[in-house]
């Protein structure tokens, strides 16, 4: 039986109410920041991401000198953020690319971007929408989770949730609503344990409501980020299902026991915003 979606202006009038300041959480200047931060914060927090980020972009501002870098020297600024060899090749490669490519700019489209070492198409979204304004719907980790309860989409794959998201949603509200779902993920509607009680979307979501399993009970969403890959090499995003005897309760009342460890990867789909545990 499939239950009603949420109607869209019902979920976007709550969400704005209680998040007005939802925003890009990764500190940036200009597009060229962006994408590097974005990359960055492939299974890294934005905050760690952010503390890292002025001694780098002090040091590397531009792809020129980021095209040029020391392999060595870049590792050791960016070491806190993690799988830190990886991303120094894919910033190293991303400011060869943006020299000898786009006269050392962040180009502003998606196929261009998602041509660019260490961007797949999430962080491309990122840069996109929060760089230049174009309407975009990038899904991490938290909007995954927060759809899928939602109603909103029963994919298993961020971009299938996002093709969803962008047919239920006026294109004009994707930025916004993108913002407002990490912020609702983070703060509500955590993955082991969703505050449904306290969630002012309650009455709108069929998993908080207990009239469906919580759809993140038992399930184990594995993405290669794609910011951690070496430059150049491009990787497939897969989903698995967690062991069967994963129990799925649903979130019914207020009161719930916490989900059976549902393992989502926890930066970018794409290895950078989109799966970050922000
Ligand atoms: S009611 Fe619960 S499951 Fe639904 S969005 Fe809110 S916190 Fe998440």
């Amino acid at each position: 039986m499939s239950l009603p979606k949420p109607k869209p202006g019902d979920l976007q009038a709550r969400l704005r109410e209680a998040y007005p300041d939802a925003r890009c959480a990764l500190d940036h200047g200009d597009p060229f920041q962006l994408v590097v931060a974005t990359i960055l914060s492939a299974q890294c927090t934005d905050a760690r991401v952010n503390l890292t980020t002025p001694a780098l972009f002090a040091r590397f501002p531009d792809a020129a000198s980021l095209a040029a870098a020391s392999l060595e020297e870049l590792e050791g600024l960016i070491k806190s953020t993690g799988f830190y060899h990886n991303k120094a090749r894919n910033l190293i490669g991303l400011g060869q690319a943006l020299m000898a490519r786009h006269g050392g700019q962040v180009p502003a489209d998606l196929a261009t971007l998602t041509a660019l070492p260490g961007v797949g198409q999430k962080t491309a979204n990122v840069v996109l929408s929060n760089a230049f304004g174009v309407p975009a719907l990038p899904v991490d980790t938290h909007i995954f989770r927060v759809a899928r309860r939602l109603g909103l989409s029963k994919a298993t794959t961020p971009e299938k949730v996002e093709a969803d998201l962008c047919r239920h949603f006026p294109r004009e509200d994707w930025i916004e609503l993108h913002h407002q779902l990490i912020f609702h993920g983070r703060r509500v509607c955590d993955a082991r344990r969703p505050d449904c009680g306290g969630c002012t979307l309650l009455d709108l979501c069929p998993t908080g409501l207990g009239k469906v399993k919580d759809p993140h009970s038992g399930v184990k969403l594995v993405i290669a980020p794609e910011g951690l890959r070496p430059s150049g090499v491009r990787e497939k995003q897969r989903t698995q299902r967690a062991s069967p005897s994963a129990s799925s309760s649903s979130l019914g009342g207020r009161e719930r026991p916490p989900s059976p460890a549902p393992t989502e990867s926890t930066t970018h789909p794409d290895a950078s915003s989109a799966w970050s545990p922000r």
